[in-house]
Protein backbone atom coordinates (compact mmCIF):
# COMPACT_ATOMS: atom_id res chain seq x y z
CA UNK A 1 0.00 0.00 0.00
CA UNK A 2 1.49 3.65 -0.81
CA UNK A 3 2.21 5.45 2.45
CA UNK A 4 1.70 8.96 0.41
CA UNK A 5 5.28 9.77 1.39
CA UNK A 6 6.59 12.35 -0.97
CA UNK A 7 9.80 11.83 -3.12
CA UNK A 8 11.82 14.13 -1.02
CA UNK A 9 13.63 14.91 2.49
CA UNK A 10 12.08 15.82 5.71
CA UNK A 11 13.19 19.28 6.16
CA UNK A 12 11.42 19.34 9.68
CA UNK A 13 10.36 17.02 12.24
CA UNK A 14 6.66 17.10 13.34
CA UNK A 15 8.78 17.49 17.26
CA UNK A 16 10.76 20.49 16.06
CA UNK A 17 7.96 22.47 14.68
CA UNK A 18 5.56 21.64 18.11
CA UNK A 19 8.73 22.99 20.35
CA UNK A 20 8.75 26.36 18.01
CA UNK A 21 5.08 26.29 18.12
CA UNK A 22 4.79 26.59 21.78
CA UNK A 23 7.50 29.08 21.77
CA UNK A 24 5.75 31.55 19.41
CA UNK A 25 2.87 30.73 21.29
CA UNK A 26 4.50 32.03 24.41
CA UNK A 27 5.85 34.90 22.70
CA UNK A 28 2.37 36.06 21.18
CA UNK A 29 0.58 35.48 24.63
CA UNK A 30 3.13 37.42 26.87
CA UNK A 31 3.15 40.50 24.08
CA UNK A 32 -1.13 39.84 23.70
CA UNK A 33 -1.26 39.83 27.57
CA UNK A 34 -4.93 41.54 28.55
CA UNK A 35 -5.57 41.85 24.98
CA UNK A 36 -8.46 40.24 22.97
CA UNK A 37 -6.66 38.79 19.73
CA UNK A 38 -8.48 38.06 16.41
CA UNK A 39 -5.93 35.06 14.51
CA UNK A 40 -6.78 35.24 10.42
CA UNK A 41 -5.58 32.13 9.33
CA UNK A 42 -4.79 31.73 5.42
CA UNK A 43 -6.01 29.30 3.86
CA UNK A 44 -5.22 26.97 3.19
CA UNK A 45 -1.40 26.07 4.02
CA UNK A 46 -1.99 27.73 7.52
CA UNK A 47 -4.48 25.37 8.57
CA UNK A 48 -2.63 23.33 10.58
CA UNK A 49 -0.43 25.78 11.99
CA UNK A 50 -3.13 27.74 13.21
CA UNK A 51 -4.60 25.40 15.03
CA UNK A 52 -1.61 24.47 16.86
CA UNK A 53 -0.68 27.85 17.47
CA UNK A 54 -4.04 28.70 18.65
CA UNK A 55 -4.57 25.65 20.92
CA UNK A 56 -0.76 26.89 22.22
CA UNK A 57 -1.80 30.50 23.28
CA UNK A 58 -2.96 31.73 26.63
CA UNK A 59 -4.74 34.94 25.59
CA UNK A 60 -8.80 35.29 24.81
CA UNK A 61 -8.85 34.33 20.84
CA UNK A 62 -11.05 34.18 18.27
CA UNK A 63 -10.34 32.67 14.26
CA UNK A 64 -11.24 33.74 11.05
CA UNK A 65 -9.93 32.75 7.62
CA UNK A 66 -9.27 33.86 4.04
CA UNK A 67 -8.74 32.03 1.64
CA UNK A 68 -6.53 33.26 -1.24
CA UNK A 69 -5.46 31.87 -4.39
CA UNK A 70 -2.55 29.56 -4.51
CA UNK A 71 -0.21 28.22 -7.03
CA UNK A 72 -2.41 25.70 -8.20
CA UNK A 73 -0.40 22.41 -10.02
CA UNK A 74 2.91 24.86 -10.32
CA UNK A 75 5.38 25.65 -7.63
CA UNK A 76 6.44 28.92 -9.57
CA UNK A 77 4.91 32.18 -7.87
CA UNK A 78 2.32 34.14 -10.40
CA UNK A 79 2.65 36.75 -8.37
CA UNK A 80 -1.21 37.53 -8.84
CA UNK A 81 -3.37 37.44 -5.50
CA UNK A 82 -7.32 36.91 -5.75
CA UNK A 83 -9.40 36.51 -2.45
CA UNK A 84 -11.39 33.33 -2.94
CA UNK A 85 -12.86 33.98 0.21
CA UNK A 86 -13.06 36.87 2.56
CA UNK A 87 -13.09 37.47 6.34
CA UNK A 88 -16.68 37.14 8.35
CA UNK A 89 -15.14 38.78 10.97
CA UNK A 90 -15.13 42.95 11.62
CA UNK A 91 -11.48 43.99 11.98
CA UNK A 92 -11.81 47.83 12.93
CA UNK A 93 -10.33 48.24 16.13
CA UNK A 94 -9.61 44.80 16.86
CA UNK A 95 -5.97 43.41 17.57
CA UNK A 96 -4.87 40.86 14.43
CA UNK A 97 -2.35 38.73 13.79
CA UNK A 98 -2.02 37.67 10.31
CA UNK A 99 -0.50 33.90 10.04
CA UNK A 100 0.57 32.47 7.24
CA UNK A 101 2.16 29.11 6.27
CA UNK A 102 5.31 30.20 4.50
CA UNK A 103 6.21 33.32 2.93
CA UNK A 104 8.17 33.54 -0.48
CA UNK A 105 8.34 36.23 -2.31
CA UNK A 106 5.98 38.33 -0.11
CA UNK A 107 3.59 39.25 -2.74
CA UNK A 108 0.43 37.51 -1.29
CA UNK A 109 1.37 38.47 2.58
CA UNK A 110 2.23 42.22 1.58
CA UNK A 111 -1.02 41.91 -0.19
CA UNK A 112 -3.09 40.64 2.77
CA UNK A 113 -1.40 43.45 5.33
CA UNK A 114 -2.36 46.17 2.96
CA UNK A 115 -6.08 44.56 2.60
CA UNK A 116 -6.19 44.19 6.19
CA UNK A 117 -5.07 47.60 7.24
CA UNK A 118 -7.67 49.51 4.65
CA UNK A 119 -10.38 48.30 7.43
CA UNK A 120 -8.67 49.88 10.56
CA UNK A 121 -7.56 47.34 12.89
CA UNK A 122 -6.35 48.55 16.47
CA UNK A 123 -3.30 46.69 15.53
CA UNK A 124 -1.85 44.50 12.93
CA UNK A 125 1.01 41.77 12.99
CA UNK A 126 2.72 39.02 11.12
CA UNK A 127 3.27 35.39 12.10
CA UNK A 128 4.44 33.04 10.30
CA UNK A 129 5.60 29.37 9.82
CA UNK A 130 8.50 29.43 7.27
CA UNK A 131 10.06 32.26 5.73
CA UNK A 132 12.30 31.81 2.50
CA UNK A 133 13.84 34.88 3.70
CA UNK A 134 16.27 34.59 0.21
CA UNK A 135 13.06 34.69 -2.27
CA UNK A 136 11.75 37.96 -1.43
CA UNK A 137 10.84 40.48 -3.92
CA UNK A 138 8.85 42.94 -2.16
CA UNK A 139 9.30 43.74 1.54
CA UNK A 140 7.65 42.42 4.17
CA UNK A 141 7.45 42.83 8.05
CA UNK A 142 7.60 39.65 9.91
CA UNK A 143 6.28 39.97 13.44
CA UNK A 144 6.77 36.06 14.75
CA UNK A 145 8.79 33.81 12.15
CA UNK A 146 8.90 29.68 13.42
CA UNK A 147 11.77 29.15 10.75
CA UNK A 148 13.85 30.48 8.52
CA UNK A 149 14.36 27.52 5.40
CA UNK A 150 16.15 27.71 2.32
CA UNK A 151 14.97 28.32 -1.30
CA UNK A 152 13.12 24.60 -1.57
CA UNK A 153 9.61 23.39 -2.64
CA UNK A 154 7.76 22.24 1.39
CA UNK A 155 5.07 20.17 1.63
CA UNK A 156 3.49 19.07 4.80
CA UNK A 157 2.31 20.29 7.95
CA UNK A 158 -0.30 22.12 6.02
CA UNK A 159 1.33 22.78 2.95
CA UNK A 160 0.34 20.88 -0.31
CA UNK A 161 1.59 20.09 -3.49
CA UNK A 162 -1.23 19.77 -6.28
CA UNK A 163 -3.77 19.10 -3.51
CA UNK A 164 -1.82 16.67 -1.95
CA UNK A 165 0.73 16.35 1.16
CA UNK A 166 -1.42 18.54 3.42
CA UNK A 167 -1.90 16.08 6.24
CA UNK A 168 1.73 15.07 6.76
CA UNK A 169 3.24 15.73 10.08
CA UNK A 170 6.56 16.66 9.47
CA UNK A 171 7.79 19.54 6.88
CA UNK A 172 9.69 17.98 3.58
CA UNK A 173 11.85 19.05 0.85
CA UNK A 174 10.55 18.27 -2.23
CA UNK A 175 13.33 16.74 -4.38
CA UNK A 176 13.51 18.62 -8.00
CA UNK A 177 13.67 21.81 -6.12
CA UNK A 178 10.85 24.30 -7.56
CA UNK A 179 10.40 21.98 -10.43
CA UNK A 180 6.90 21.03 -10.36
CA UNK A 181 7.67 17.95 -12.77
CA UNK A 182 10.69 16.19 -11.17
CA UNK A 183 9.51 17.15 -7.40
CA UNK A 184 5.89 15.70 -8.29
CA UNK A 185 5.40 12.45 -5.77
P1 LIG B 1 4.48 34.39 -1.88
O1 LIG B 1 3.34 35.25 -2.27
O2 LIG B 1 5.21 34.88 -0.64
O3 LIG B 1 5.44 34.17 -3.03
O4 LIG B 1 3.95 32.97 -1.60
C1 LIG B 1 3.12 32.69 -0.54
C2 LIG B 1 2.29 31.46 -0.80
O5 LIG B 1 2.87 30.63 -1.80
C3 LIG B 1 2.19 30.61 0.42
O6 LIG B 1 1.08 30.96 1.20
C4 LIG B 1 2.04 29.23 -0.14
O7 LIG B 1 0.69 28.98 -0.43
C5 LIG B 1 2.79 29.27 -1.44
N1 LIG B 1 4.15 28.74 -1.30
C6 LIG B 1 5.32 29.43 -1.34
N2 LIG B 1 6.36 28.60 -1.18
C7 LIG B 1 5.83 27.38 -1.00
C8 LIG B 1 6.42 26.08 -0.75
O8 LIG B 1 7.64 25.86 -0.65
N3 LIG B 1 5.52 25.05 -0.61
C9 LIG B 1 4.19 25.21 -0.71
N4 LIG B 1 3.43 24.13 -0.56
N5 LIG B 1 3.61 26.40 -0.95
C10 LIG B 1 4.43 27.46 -1.09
Amino acid sequence: MALGVPRGSILLTAEQIASRVDELARSISRDYAGKDLLLVGVLTGAFVFLADLARALTVPTAIDFLAVSSYGRSTVTSGVVRILKDLDAEVAGRDVLLVEDIVDSGLTLSYLVRLLRERGPGSLRTCVLLDKSECRRVPVALDYVGFTVPNVFVVGYGLDHAGRHRNLPHLWALKGHRDPGEGAP
